[in-house]
Order: structure tokens, then C-alpha cells, then sequence
């Protein structure tokens, strides 16, 4: 078994506490890595290397260009690396490798768009209305930045956090998932390697109740940037007002997939089997509530099922399987808990609806069958709450308006699915989603460019796209009189 460390100014460093615990892979059931636990005297040395590198040494003294140069770099080096850190990541969430090799290989992506904007980032110049005075802003790097992960897509939110951040001039403390942070400890070689100075790119592993809430309450962060549940985003956002930090949130969703009658109807079938079933609908974008017109719902519910009884289970690491076990344990019985809650409250199971049998290409993994169920009311839990697994509900509806009062009937707004042949109405359907993003004829698609995040519980703020870096800027007026003479009256506002 390997025995991770922390990574803290440059270097891999032992937990303070001298801890460690077990990785598990979830495809084997067995242990695989031991991660270091880390306590806030750990996390208090990790804010210090990051103030510390903000303050004083090469980082703060390197210009735009050359902070962009080493953002580069590093997006040659993940490219380089990205088979050997998705396999990692694969034996520590159980995702499938066709799935993170394409996250990875994907992934630099980020640091390229990013890194190419570092010296875009301007200030203005004001016409300001008053005499004698040149004014002008500046947009300056917001702090240290304390990061923490999902288990999901443990590298991709690196990507999606930390570019932004790094380009606005920040350094960062990252606290990955317990259950995946092998990846982002891996990962961190790469930055030195790259070139960044010490003390920019920090990991801190452990639990987020101890090292997470550390990070959160620490006096020396200025931000916090969180991709996890929303029970937990609640607790960062009330604890980190207390030190009045600045919080930006990527939240769990119950995202709505709107199918019309007039729509490609094997299209929509295979949008919405990808929507919840893969990553084992471990996704915050699952689209885990399917919305089917009443003229077509028998139909449609026969191919979805078709195509859903049609996925293979098994080894994350074949290049065949489409499901692969759930993640953690607890994960594993809440999704089997909410099956159990669904049927209970009456919704019809037509596809799944327990653990995969035993089998031998099964052994050792929490697998769960495919799921879906019919007859589901919007008042069920099943079809309120989000399982985070592949369990898919489905309900119908006569026209495009109670499609829209249904698909927003929930706290949550990350996304969701149109699909449609007709251009007017999905332009209707766009504007009226309340949701962060909105795929028409597609789901599941990000990019570095696209602004991605969550209404109401889902979320605040937006990853990627050139606003993302805005989230990681203060922004500072100077004002500089070159008036003759002093102000005639000091004791009013000029
Ligand atoms: P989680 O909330 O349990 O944990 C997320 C992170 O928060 C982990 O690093 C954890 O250690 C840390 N944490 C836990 N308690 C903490 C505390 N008290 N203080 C500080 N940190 C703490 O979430 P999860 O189970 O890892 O991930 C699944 C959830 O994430 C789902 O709800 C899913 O929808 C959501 N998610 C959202 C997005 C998005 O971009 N919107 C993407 C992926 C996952």
C-alpha cells in the first residue's frame, strides 16, 4: 500500500498528528493507499505557506505573463500524466476509466484558458466627474483560497477551481474528499514540477469536519470555493460568514430531463440513460427526474427501459463496462434507502430496483442495479431529493407550461435537459428553466468556457468561463488628486 503525504510549501510533508487512514477501492472492497489525516495545526501550516507565498517571494513579485507561462506548463504535464492519475482515480471513486481518462485528458484544458488570461485581467481608467483627480481601478487577487472537493470528479474541480484562482494571482490549501484524495496528492508533484513557487499550490488531506473546518474557519483565507452536497455547503456558508469570507458554492441538484413529443426519440432515450446512469448517477447533473409528454410517456418509458436494462456491469478499469460500483458505503445505503422509500410511498419500479446479483465479476463492490420507477407523484421524496445514484424517476405532463411548473417544482436549480425538435419552444423552455445551465438535444456537456453552476440550492457563483476568475478578484479604486492646494472644506464628503 502506498502512504501518501501531505504536499505544503513545495514539499510532501507527514501529518503533524502522525495519522493516517485507509483508501478503499471500491471496486475490490480492499484498502489500496493510506491518506494523511490532517488536523488544523496541518491546515495552519498550509495557509501559512500560501500567506506567506502571496506576501513575499517569487509569486508575488512574478509578473501576469510568467505566472501564465507555468500554468501552461503544468497543462503539458497533466497531459502527460493523465492515464496514470484517471487509473488513480478510478481504483478511489470506482468510476469508470473510460469516463475519468476523458476528464483528465480534457482537463488542461482549464489551465490553458486560464493561463492565457492571467495578463488579460485589467483594471479601468474612470472619467470620473470630479476636477483634478485621476482614477482608476484594479483588479487584485482576493487571498488565500481554501478549496475543498467532491469524490466525483476529484481532478476536474481542481481544474475547474484552482485555475481561476492561480490566475488571479492567488495561492491555494486544498482539502480533497477522504474517499479520493490519492489523485490530488499525486497531482501536486506536478505543480512543482511545472515550476510554481512554494506555498502556491498546497494539499491538506483529511475529513471535513476537522481539516475542511479548519480551512473554513481559518482567519488567513479569504475565500472559500466548495463543490460537495448541500447539507454541507450550508454549514461552510454559515461558519465561513463568521470570518466574513468570501464563499463560492457547487451544490447537488434533481435536475429535470423535459422530453417533448416532437423530438428524436432514440436521441432522447440515450441523453436521458446518460444523464442518470452514468458515473452510476453519481453526478451532481444527473438528470435523475425524467419529464415525458402523456402522448408519447408509454413509449418513451419502454426504450429508456430498454436501453437502461441494456448497461453492463463490472470493472470500472474494462473499457466495456458502463456501471460501475457506488463509490462509499454510506453512498451505497443511501441509494438503496431511497429505493426502499420509493416503493413504500407507492412509485412502480420497472427496471432494477436493489443490489446487482452476486457474480463474480461483482465480488467485493457496492453495486446497485439500474433503476427507475413510474407512477411517481412530484410530492414523492424520490422525486425531490437527490439520491446520487442511478435511480431514475419518471412522471408525465400534457403541455409545455406544466412541463415548466414541474421541472422548477424543486429547491434545487443546476440543471436541466430539453429536448425538442422545435426552436421556438426551445427557446421558451431555455428561459423559462430555473437552472444554471440548460442542454437542448444534449446533456452532460461542459467546457472551460462555459459558465457552470447552480440556482437557489444549488449553488452560488459559477465555475469556468471568463467570469470564473472574477470570484478570486477584489477589486481596488485609487483615487490621486493632482489639484493646487488642499480640500476648502475638510469636514465635507468631497
Ligand atoms: P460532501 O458535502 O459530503 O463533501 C464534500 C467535501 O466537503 C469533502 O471534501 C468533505 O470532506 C468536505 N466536508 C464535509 N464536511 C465538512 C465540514 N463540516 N467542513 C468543511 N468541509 C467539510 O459531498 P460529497 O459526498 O463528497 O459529494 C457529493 C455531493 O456533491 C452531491 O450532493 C453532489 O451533487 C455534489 N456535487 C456538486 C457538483 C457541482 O459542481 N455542483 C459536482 C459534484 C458533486
Amino acid at each position: 500500500m502506498k502512504t501518501y503525504q501531505h504536499y505544503i510549501d513545495g514539499q510532501y510533508v507527514d501529518p503533524i498528528g502522525q495519522r493516517w487512514f485507509d483508501s478503499v477501492d471500491p471496486y475490490s472492497g480492499q484498502a489500496w493507499a493510506r491518506i494523511p489525516q490532517g488536523c488544523a495545526k496541518d491546515v495552519d501550516r498550509a495557509v501559512a505557506a500560501a500567506s506567506r507565498a502571496m506576501r513575499e517571494g517569487p509569486w508575488a513579485t512574478m509578473t501576469a505573463t510568467e505566472r501564465g507561462k507555468l500554468m501552461l506548463r503544468l497543462a503539458d504535464l497533466v497531459a502527460k500524466n493523465a492515464q496514470r492519475l484517471a487509473e488513480i482515480e478510478v481504483r478511489d471513486n470506482g468510476k469508470l476509466i473510460a469516463e475519468m481518462a476523458g476528464q483528465m485528458n480534457y482537463h488542461p484544458e482549464w489551465w490553458r484558458y486560464f493561463g492565457g488570461l492571467v495578463d488579460k485581467i485589467e483594471g479601468r481608467v474612470m472619467p470620473i466627474d470630479k476636477p483634478d483627480i485621476f482614477a482608476f481601478s484594479r483588479q487584485e487577487p482576493v487571498g488565500v483560497v481554501g478549496a475543498m472537493t467532491a469524490w466525483n470528479s476529484p481532478l476536474l474541480f481542481i481544474a475547474w477551481k484552482c485555475a481561476p484562482a492561480i490566475a488571479a494571482g492567488c495561492a491555494v490549501v486544498i482539502k480533497p474528499s477522504e474517499f479520493t484524495s490519492a489523485s490530488t496528492l499525486e497531482y501536486a508533484a506536478l505543480t512543482r514540477e511545472a515550476g510554481f513557487p512554494d506555498g502556491v499550490f498546497n494539499v491538506v488531506a483529511g475529513y471535513g469536519p476537522e481539516a475542511g473546518a479548519a480551512l473554513v474557519d481559518h482567519p488567513d483565507v479569504a475565500k472559500i470555493t466548495f463543490t460537495g452536497s448541500d447539507t454541507t455547503g450550508k454549514l461552510i456558508y454559515a461558519q465561513a460568514a463568521r470570518s466574513m469570507k468570501r464563499v463560492s458554492l457547487e451544490l447537488g441538484g434533481k435536475s429535470p430531463n423535459i422530453v417533448f413529443d416532437d423530438c428524436d426519440l432514440d436521441q432522447a432515450a440515450s441523453g436521458v440513460i446518460s444523464g442518470i446512469f452514468a458515473a452510476t448517477g453519481q453526478t451532481c447533473i444527473a438528470g435523475s427526474r425524467l419529464l415525458v409528454q402523456n402522448s408519447i410517456r408509454e413509449d418513451f418509458t419502454r426504450r429508456v427501459k430498454e436501453l437502461g436494462a441494456s448497461a453492463r456491469k463490472g470493472n470500472p478499469m474494462s473499457a466495456d463496462t458502463n456501471i460501475g460500483p457506488v463509490t462509499t458505503p454510506a453512498q451505497y445505503k443511501k441509494i438503496l434507502d431511497y429505493i426502499g422509500i420509493a416503493k413504500a410511498e407507492g412509485a412502480r419500479c420497472i427496471l432494477g430496483g436493489g443490489p446487482a446479483a452476486a457474480s463474480p465479476e461483482l465480488t467485493g463492490g457496492q453495486f446497485v442495479e439500474p433503476t427507475i420507477f413510474v407512477d411517481v407523484t412530484p410530492q414523492m421524496r424520490i422525486a425531490r431529493e437527490e439520491v446520487f445514484g442511478p435511480v431514475l424517476s419518471i412522471m408525465g405532463f400534457d403541455d409545455e407550461a406544466q412541463a415548466v411548473q414541474m421541472a422548477n417544482d424543486t429547491i434545487y436549480g443546476l440543471a436541466a435537459g430539453v429536448w425538442t425538435q422545435d426552436m421556438g419552444r426551445a427557446m421558451r423552455m431555455s428561459k423559462a428553466m430555473k437552472a444554471g445551465t440548460v442542454w437542448v438535444n444534449t446533456y452532460r456537456a461542459v467546457s472551460f468556457m462555459m459558465p457552470f453552476g447552480g440556482m437557489k440550492h444549488s449553488g452560488i457563483g459559477r465555475e469556468s468561463g471568463i467570469a470564473a476568475i472574477e470570484g478570486f478578484l477584489e477589486t481596488k479604486s485609487t483615487w490621486i488628486s493632482y489639484a493646487k492646494g488642499g480640500p476648502a472644506n475638510p469636514f465635507v464628503l468631497r
